[in-house]
């Protein structure tokens, strides 16, 4: 069996029935993975895509043993099963990130983690910390928390609830 990795994905959706999407997205992520532990959902201002619908985001843990070149395949498999045209700035029901693949750095064409962005967004860091705030950032060496606290007031990005009661009230 190939060794097993611990990595953290980052998801956002803003289209459509959003908590749905997150919490779809959360198991067809099962089907191809061990999914830990997750973090509560966080509403959060659109950034860097222009004028866009808030976004909902949550960041889990997950083990596999999947290559990073195979996780990115599976996680815009996802993406493009759930409707995601290629467009980044236009809203998509879901948007999965890699943001760490265990202590690896890696730097290809099509791949780059940590992800590039990760340290200066607090609708990534928010959910990350609450999940793992001691988890060193392998090029800064900084822990999720003191990323997050580095960012100063968090403006912007507002914890709505646990995925399971959102998508519950949902239903109603
Ligand atoms: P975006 O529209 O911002 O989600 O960007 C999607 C593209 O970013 C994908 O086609 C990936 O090839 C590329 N990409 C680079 N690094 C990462 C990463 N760490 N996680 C997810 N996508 C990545």
């Amino acid at each position: 069996m190939a060794s097993q990795v611990t990595v953290y994905l980052g998801l956002g959706s803003n289209m459509g029935d959003r908590a749905g999407n997150l919490k779809k997205a959360l198991e067809l992520l099962s089907q191809r993975m061990e999914v830990g532990e997750i973090s509560s959902v966080y509403e959060t201002e659109p950034v860097g895509v222009g004028e866009q619908p808030r976004y909902l985001n949550m960041v889990c843990r997950v083990t596999t043993g999947l290559t990073p070149q195979g996780l990115l395949l599976v996680a815009k498999g996802i993406e493009q099963r759930m409707g995601r045209t290629g467009n980044s700035f236009l809203p998509r029901p879901i948007d999965i990130d890699i943001l760490l693949y265990g202590g690896q750095v890696i730097e290809t064409p099509d791949l780059t983690v940590p992800h590039p962005r990760m340290t200066e967004r607090a609708f990534v860091l928010a959910p990350f910390a609450e999940i793992a705030p001691g988890q060193a950032h392998p090029k800064s060496g900084k822990t999720i928390k003191e990323l997050l606290g580095g960012l100063g007031e968090v403006k912007g990005v507002f914890k709505v609830g646990r995925i399971e009661s959102l998508t519950k009230q949902a239903k109603k």
